[in-house]
């Protein structure tokens, strides 16, 4: 067979055929160049894995050993668990499975597992694997019985169903020579030296084939670098194209009533603030049109950064928008920016679907003449009917509640209005970078001061009264109260608290305060209107789901209890205690669990800096990415990991920018492996580098 070119089909290399290739696709692996990039996402050795003897409960383990019984058990409530006793040198160690009947077709004794996970008490010691791996199969492969013996290094692939780990370690094994064969380094020589670099077959064969796991990682690297680069190229170059798009208005800083709001502002802006508003000016002053995100946690003064902004499009002659997605939040904003603005001229008006058709009718002919300068409103501001005078500026307030569509609905509604975007779910910059790669970024990071603190505990079963007794008194002197659930009803999930049966307990256990529930199978309506009257001081105890993490800014609100924290992201943890906090007075926010406080839980508890708390969140879905559950709608990294390989990112960024800089279409002879290589891993670069 003649050797394999980079877009060759896998189907074509031995061994893997029609079936395999299919199953190879599932994995995002379709081409010689594929499978050579399909690369382990973990090593084990013997310094990885955990000795069955040595894992006590609440460590987080990897232990590798033998199926030696198996059973699955029916519970009370119909759930099934499979269990299986798994040994190693050290001794025995048992694993559970709740829900999972399926495993027991799975799993047989005598085969070699790799499971990872934290060790429980139950009934001793147990672990509820978050990964699982067959790393070993006396019925089937006889040739390699023990992949652990002598010292090796075991590589580990993602797998999928009808392509296990086994076979494609085997299969890589078994082509690494040939494949690599074809490797040609698209990147010159004195890049890969300035930037510390393996050269690339060298990283090729120390990733599938490492001496020791620092080889893995230098060799990681070199790819990871690569993965950045080819993303950063395409994403510098989509900018170029759509700056050179967005023609818009050059507005003019007159410093009427931006002079006029600064000078009446009862606080100086924080620093950050500051520097938003800058970076939102040097764009409103442009040719170009604005096209910013604005990201800062609840509570961080996006708002009065956005009234600036929305200001200096007025004090142009031009309208404001400011599109949120509930009426609940447009009430808010309307409510927020009519007093910031009490000493100027300018009032903002309210566009919701629940006003009368006359009023809708008033606001929309305000609008269309000129007369209504600044609106705020919901999707009602989409309508085909509402029109503007001159739209100058687009705020859209949690911007990713909104759909593409709906945000060039509005946007279209003017001649190139900018757009402001606000997101208040922080995200780690180098998230941001990929997802975000043709939107400049502004971040608020510092919390204007004199505002209460949240202080956040962990408590655990013996705790519990206490923490509601302490709900309860918080409530008696006059505040307010959340307790959050994880789910609706208890027949869900046998084995957790549910919203609805703790919304009951808690107007038995607390007769003098009334007791409201909120939670997502409410109609929409029905839900708001609960939460306006827990606003307004009626209900002083608000049972939930997750349905208010956004959309609710209670300031007399000042404990949370949640229960099962542990069954929440920390990123959706932190959203939820920023309900709390959001007036003068300190806040708690407690978060109950049923056994010892788990490591995320008390790092989080540690912190209420929403970008170091999206970090940790994003290493913990990246672990959960390990089992192959991967996060929708993101650029998929293979090899790089975020935030870890930030630095990396940063490199590959000024690099992809200088190329660009001096070659825009990467037409020059030493740039076209570079090129060739963009073109071969996204299909889009085909329209972006076109030539001509
Ligand atoms: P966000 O929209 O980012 O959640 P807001 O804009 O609602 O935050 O601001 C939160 C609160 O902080 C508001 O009550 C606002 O008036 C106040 N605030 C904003 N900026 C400052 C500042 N620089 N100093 C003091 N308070 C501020
Ligand atoms: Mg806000």
């Amino acid at each position: 067979m003649p050797a394999p070119r980079p877009d060759t089909p896998v189907k074509f290399l031995k061994g893997i055929g029609e079936r395999r290739a299919e199953a190879f696709a599932r994995l995002g692996v379709v081409t010689a160049q594929d499978l050579l990039w399909h690369i382990p996402f973990r090593y084990i050795d013997a310094s990885s894995v955990t000795e069955m003897a040595r894992a006590r409960v609440g460590d987080e383990v990897a232990c590798v050993g033998k199926v030696v019984a198996k059973r699955l058990m029916p519970t009370r409530r119909g759930l099934r668990i499979f269990t299986a006793v798994l040994r190693d040198a050290s001794g025995l160690l048992e694993c559970a499975w709740p829900g999972q009947a399926f495993l027991d077709r799975t799993i047989q004794v005598g085969q070699t597992l790799l499971v990872a996970g934290t060790v429980r008490f139950y009934h001793g010691r147990q672990l509820n694997p978050s990964e699982m791996i067959v790393l070993a199969d006396p019925e089937h492969d006889s040739a390699d019985p023990d992949p652990m013996n002598a010292g090796r290094v075991l590589p580990v692939y993602r797998a999928t169903e009808g392509l296990s780990h086994k076979v494609i370690r085997s299969l890589l094994d078994q082509h690494l020579d040939g494949l690599i064969g074809m490797v040609r380094d698209p990147l010159p020589e004195e890049v890969i030296r300035a930037q510390g670099l393996s050269p690339l077959a060298e990283a090729i064969r120390a990733v599938h084939r490492p001496g020791s796991t620092l080889e893995a990682e230098t060799g990681r690297r070199r790819l990871a670098f690569d993965e950045l680069l080819d993303l950063q190229l395409m994403l510098a170059r989509a900018r170029i194209l759509a700056r050179r798009q967005r023609r818009g208005t050059a507005f003019t800083v007159r410093r009427t009533f931006t002079r006029q709001l600064a000078e009446s502002l009862p606080w100086p802006l924080t620093e950050d603030q500051k520097r938003a508003l800058q970076e939102i000016t040097a764009d409103m002053t442009a040719p170009q049109r604005m096209h910013r995100l604005l990201m800062g946690d609840v509570g961080t003064g996006k708002t009065v950064v956005a009234l600036f902004a929305m200001l200096l499009a007025l004090e142009n002659e031009a309208q404001a928008a400011l599109m949120a997605p509930t009426e609940l939040l447009a009430e808010q904003h309307a409510a927020t920016l009519t007093e910031l603005l009490t000493p100027l001229e300018v009032r903002p008006e309210l566009l919701l679907g629940r006003l009368s058709t006359t009023e809708k009718a008033a606001r929309r002919r305000q609008l269309a003449s000129g007369q209504l300068r600044l609106v705020v409103g919901t999707h009602a501001l989409l309508e085909e009917s509402v029109a503007f005078q001159r739209l100058g500026l687009v705020v859209i307030d949690e911007q990713h509640r909104f759909g593409v569509e709906q945000r060039s609905q509005l946007i279209a509604k003017g001649d190139a209005p900018d757009v402001l975007l606000l997101s208040a779910t922080p995200i780690p910059r180098s998230l941001a970078l990929t997802r975000f790669g043709d939107l400049d970024l502004s971040t608020l990071r510092i919390r204007p001061p004199g505002r209460g603190r949240v202080r956040t505990g962990v408590r655990s079963g013996s705790q519990r009264e206490a923490a509601l007794d302490f709900a309860q008194e918080q409530c008696r002197a006059g505040r307010q109260a959340y307790v959050v659930l994880p789910v609706i009803e208890e027949s869900e999930r046998a084995d957790l608290r549910a919203a609805t049966t703790m919304s009951e307990a808690l107007a038995a256990r607390w007769p003098d305060l009334s007791v409201g529930l909120v939670h997502g199978r409410l109609k929409p309506a029905e839900r708001d209107e609960r939460m306006r009257r827990f606003r307004a001081g009626e209900l002083q105890v608000l049972v939930a789901t997750t349905v208010i993490e956004v959309g609710i800014d209670v300031p007399n609100a000042t404990v949370m209890v949640i229960e099962h924290p542990e069954r929440f992201g920390l990123a959706q943890l932190h959203q939820l205690r920023g309900r709390v906090g959001r007036g003068a007075s300190e806040s708690y926010c407690i978060l109950l669990t049923d056994g010892p406080a788990p490591e995320r839980l008390k790092a989080f508890a540690a912190t209420n800096d929403g970008f170091l708390i999206a970090e940790l969140d994003l290493q913990e879905r990246k672990m959960g990415d390990l089992i192959g559950a991967r996060q929708a709608g993101e650029v998929e990294l293979r090899v790089a990991r975020l935030p870890d390989d930030q630095e990396l990112l940063g490199s590959a960024r000024a690099l992809a920018e200088t190329l660009l800089q001096r070659d825009p279409l990467l037409a020059e002879p030493r740039h076209h492996p570079l090129r060739e290589r963009a073109l071969l891993r996204y299909p889009r670069a085909m329209e972006l580098f076109r030539t001509g």
